[in-house]
């Protein structure tokens, strides 16, 4: 899934392409992708786009007052084309889930691998108007030391957990989150609301290096390249049985229904290996 850097990647990338350009039309290949029915998708055409933004993991793009919004979420992806197939996306034919085609006839594709569907695109006025980004959490690059001290403060769950909820901070999911953790040696179980202030300090100062280094890893790519940029840049996440880059020790996984999590017990745990919770749900 992509997080705060590949979509920080995707919106500079756009931005370069299609600032001031009018959209032609929006082809919808799926109707369950699109969560709004007013302004209708065919209101974009003929607009121009006069701003391309981030919230969180959302993509804005604002079309000149009209704003075309979207979440890739879990199995999403964006694939940009410099010459689009004539061809009109019809719905129930084809992976593509939305096309947005620019008068230029270059434009971007929306797709979706998987059966789960979770990719979300709205076509709002205000992107307020979206309860994905009305519930969003500040964004971690902007939050100073002090509030994200605070917002930890109350929180008794597991750190792990909070950083990646996105009304808590917007952008971070599992990935970043196992980087972040990583780096700020602490351990994923650990809860938010008992950190002392030098693990929120680590923490913070983790935080903020991870996301700018893979931010700035991720930009000036074309948007083809993102994934392998994300991936390329993980110490611990998606990286079991390999060695920690700072201490040697094997990178260990702890495994949900879902999804899993990556760590390093001498770095983060004080050595001992955390219970596999899904493991101990069936032992018990
Ligand atoms: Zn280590």
């Amino acid at each position: 899934m992509p997080e705060l850097p590949e979509v920080q990647g995707l919106v500079d990338f756009l931005r370069s392409r299609v600032l001031d350009l009018p959209v032609a039309r929006v082809e919808l290949g799926s109707f369950s992708v699109l969560k709004t029915y007013d302004p209708p998708v065919d209101s974009l055409g003929g607009l121009s786009v006069t701003g391309v933004t981030r919230h969180g993991k959302w993509v804005d793009l604002d079309v000149d007052g009209i704003h075309l919004v979207f979440h890739l979420s879990r199995a999403g992806w964006l694939r940009w084309s410099e010459a689009l197939p004539q061809t009109v996306v019809r719905p129930g034919k084809s992976p593509i889930a939305l096309r947005v085609r620019f008068a230029d006839d270059s434009g971007f594709d929306l797709t979706e691998a998987g059966t789960q569907k979770r990719l979300a695109v709205h076509v709002v006025r205000d992107p307020q108007d979206v309860p994905g980004i009305a519930s969003l959490g500040p964004d971690p690059l902007e939050i100073s030391r002090a509030d994200f001290g605070a917002l930890l403060h109350e929180k008794r769950a597991q750190i792990k957990g909070v950083l990646r909820d996105q009304s808590v901070l917007a952008g971070v999911g599992n990935a970043y989150s196992d980087e972040v953790l990583h780096a700020a040696k602490l351990s994923p179980y650990a809860v938010a609301g008992k950190l002392d202030d030098a693990a929120v300090d680590r923490l913070y100062a983790a935080l903020r290096d991870i996301l700018t280094e893979a931010i700035s890893a991720a930009s000036g790519k074309p948007a083809k390249d993102l994934k392998d940029a994300k991936r390329a840049g993980m110490r611990v996440h998606g990286r079991t049985g390999e060695k920690c880059p700072v201490c040697g020790d094997v990178v260990r996984e702890v495994s949900f229904a879902d999804r899993s999590m990556q760590y390093c017990a001498t770095c983060q745990t004080g050595g001992k290996p955390l219970a596999d919770r899904r493991m101990s749900r069936l032992l018990k």
